[in-house]
């Protein structure tokens, strides 16, 4: 077999052209991707190993290796781990196997030049480009004959080129050479800070040969660099905040620290050490569904798993960092973990810490965690809908504006049951897109008059996740665009319901079947009439935001409120009274239910109607 030529996929050339042009900042961060891959290859590697030890080949000597080489201007990058063969070459470095990346591209061409994307997204081998402008892979895999070896190389010029390679060692090794202003990454102090900085928790030794002056002879010796340090099985006094945040970083590969720290050891019935973290800024596409999340996953420290989802809610999947089990089995498989004692046990513990820390986080540092809700809530919220048993211990970390709190200030809903009238036994909210919008609704008048609070819902699956929620400790959630409300006096209502009978009865007999009901409300002021939907019916912002996404939302018509105490309404029912079937009356009614279906953001179902009812009542009135 010779050399065969092949085309990168249109998608890496086009990251290739960003990697080389657009990210100039952290260049030394391909050292990190490099060394992170090598130490996933030994990761695996002895994983495998577990069930199959012949892929060891007698030697369980793990380690990464750096060679500099001044004259040569190269680096390379050693690893004994599992090693590639044709096939998985081809495909692990001709494609992006990543979702995701689209958007990344785009954000790089959007001149959002972060680096931090980088891990992200997984481009991680590419970005040796940015340094290198040849690069040459030669990998034999594990257990596999010296012939199976190969050799990849490429300029980032569309192409690359792969080969066999004769290779008696198992394992990867890669040669960077070096662009012209690449040549300070062949330096040994900067090799070795670069290492320090970022790859200091590597479990498996980052070795170089470094050349000590001893009696003016010159001694080579291999020489490592990372400390190794599995700091999460350590003691919390005994770890710095400093040390904390650079393996939050070498984890995440974030480069902003994260928000928050929670490290704790459980001892008895399951035994584990976890080192989390809440990051301080949400991953782009924590929202898909093929985010990886969950915690890296040791037992006995070896990393079995780099993102276990089975041991977290999915409502806490922007957690990162380690668990360490003393209990589950190596060779524990996915399966074994879905249905495992321990793992429910280590998820349920991960669980109380989580919320404490957050609930300590809300009370004690309420700007830092308006910034977590920010960033996180809509993954948080999730979990009301989904965890019976916590709904309402995490219904109580929402935060939320209403029309008792300054704009841009946040109150919860114990802060509101606190503040609930005497007389008062509903928690009344408001749903929408933003509070400049809900506080001009009409719905709001007459329990703003009355001072009763109303919490601005103005995420959009807020009405899911409360209509789910139904009450919060003993009092129930009303929406004030649906149902019925009830402020006035009894008695008051009363006569008024008597006084308009004729006339409500009247514009349902116009209006037929636009609408279901024709009732007085007690929830305007300002405004003559209102629409509202049933208690049970779907809510408006819901309603628009599937009629956006193209889904058939059923149709059903909607409850005209009439304000008794506008003077329109007087006013309309005096006509009445005097002139039972005149025109008027009607063309009002129907006006009335236009207008309510303008201030919804519909439009009138007939708009030339509409416009010539409105000049026929202005011409009788000038
Ligand atoms: P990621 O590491 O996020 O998957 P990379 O682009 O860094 O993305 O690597 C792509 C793939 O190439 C890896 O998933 C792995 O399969 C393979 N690979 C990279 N480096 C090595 C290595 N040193 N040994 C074995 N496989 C490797």
């Amino acid at each position: 077999m010779s050399q065969e030529r092949m085309e990168f996929k249109t998608e890496v050339n086009k990251l290739l052209e960003l990697m080389i042009h657009s990210l100039y900042s952290h260049k030394e961060i391909f050292l990190r991707e490099l060394i992170s891959n090598a130490s996933d290859a030994i990761d695996k590697l002895r994983f495998h190993a577990l069930t199959n030890d012949e892929l060891l080949e007698g030697s369980a000597d793990y380690k990464i290796k750096l060679i500099p080489d001044k004259e040569k201007n190269t680096l390379t990058v050693v690893d004994n781990g599992i090693g590639m063969t044709k096939d998985e070459a081809v495909k692990a470095l001709g494609t992006i196997a990543h979702s995701g990346t689209k958007e990344f591209m785009q954000m790089l061409e959007n001149k959002e030049k972060s680096p931090e994307l980088i891990g992200q997204f997984g481009v991680g081998f590419y970005s040796s480009f940015m340094v290198a402008d040849r690069v040459t892979v030669y990998s034999r895999k594990a257990g596999e004959d010296a012939s199976v070896g190969i050799k990849w190389e490429s300029t980032a010029d569309g192409s690359f080129t792969i080969e066999p390679y004769e290779m008696n060692e198992r394992g990867t090794r890669i040669v960077l050479h070096l662009k012209e202003e690449g040549n300070e990454y062949t330096d040994q102090w900067e090799i070795k800070d670069i290492v320090k900085k970022y790859s200091d928790y590597i479990s498996y030794p980052v070795v170089m040969d470094t050349t000590k002056k001893e009696e003016d002879k010159d001694i080579v010796e291999e020489e490592t660099l990372n400390s190794m340090k599995a700091i999460w099985l350590k003691d919390r006094s005994e770890v710095q905040p400093d040390e904390y945040n650079q393996f939050y970083r070498h984890i995440s590969h974030d480069f902003k620290d994260a928000a928050s720290t929670i490290h704790f050891k459980a001892e008895g019935t399951s035994e584990f050490a976890a080192l989390l973290f809440i990051p301080s800024k949400a991953p782009m596409n924590i929202l898909y569904a093929d985010f990886k999340s969950g915690p890296a996953l040791y037992v006995r420290r070896v990393q079995i798993m780099e993102h276990c989802g089975e041991l977290i809610p999915s409502w806490l999947r922007f957690l990162v960092g380690v668990v360490d089990s003393s209990d589950l089995p190596l060779n524990v498989s996915r399966e074994i973990l879905q249905n495992n004692r321990q793992v429910e046990t280590i998820k349920n513990n991960i669980t109380k810490k989580v919320l404490e820390t957050l609930v300590k986080m809300k009370t004690s540092e309420p700007e830092k965690y308006l910034e977590f809700f920010n960033e996180f809530g809509r993954v948080l919220k999730e979990g009301i809908h989904f965890d019976f048993k916590r709904k309402e211990e995490i219904a109580s970390l929402m935060v939320m504006q209403s029309t008792a709190t300054d704009n841009g200030k946040v109150t919860c809903l114990d802060d509101y049951l606190a503040r609930m009238k005497t007389e008062q036994d509903e928690i009344y909210y408001i749903t929408g897109k933003s509070r400049a919008e809900l506080e001009k609704s009409p719905y709001l008048e007459a329990l703003k008059e009355k001072e009763l609070e109303v919490l601005f819902m103005t995420d959009d699956v807020d009405d899911i996740i409360v209509s789910g929620l139904m009450e919060y400790k003993g009092k129930k959630f009303k929406s004030i665009l649906k149902g019925d409300i009830s402020l006035g006096k009894e008695d008051e209502k009363k006569e008024a319901k008597e006084h308009f009978a004729k006339l409500t009865e009247k514009v349902k007999a116009v209006l037929g079947d636009s609408v279901s009901e024709v009732r007085l409300s007690s929830r305007l002021k300002n405004s003559p009439c209102v629409l509202v939907s049933g208690d049970s019916d779907m809510d408006p912002n819901l309603e628009a935001m599937l009629k956006q996404m193209g889904q058939e939302v059923p149709k059903r018509s909607k409850i005209l409120e009439l304000n008794p105490g506008h003077a329109l309404i007087e006013k309309l029912n005096a006509e009445f009274e005097n002139n039972p079937d005149g025109e008027k009356v009607a063309d009002i009614s129907e006006l009335l239910y236009d207008q309510a279906l303008i201030l919804e953001g519909n439009m009138p179902s007939d708009t030339a109607k509409f416009a010539s009812l409105l000049t026929k009542i202005m011409t009788e009135t000038v």
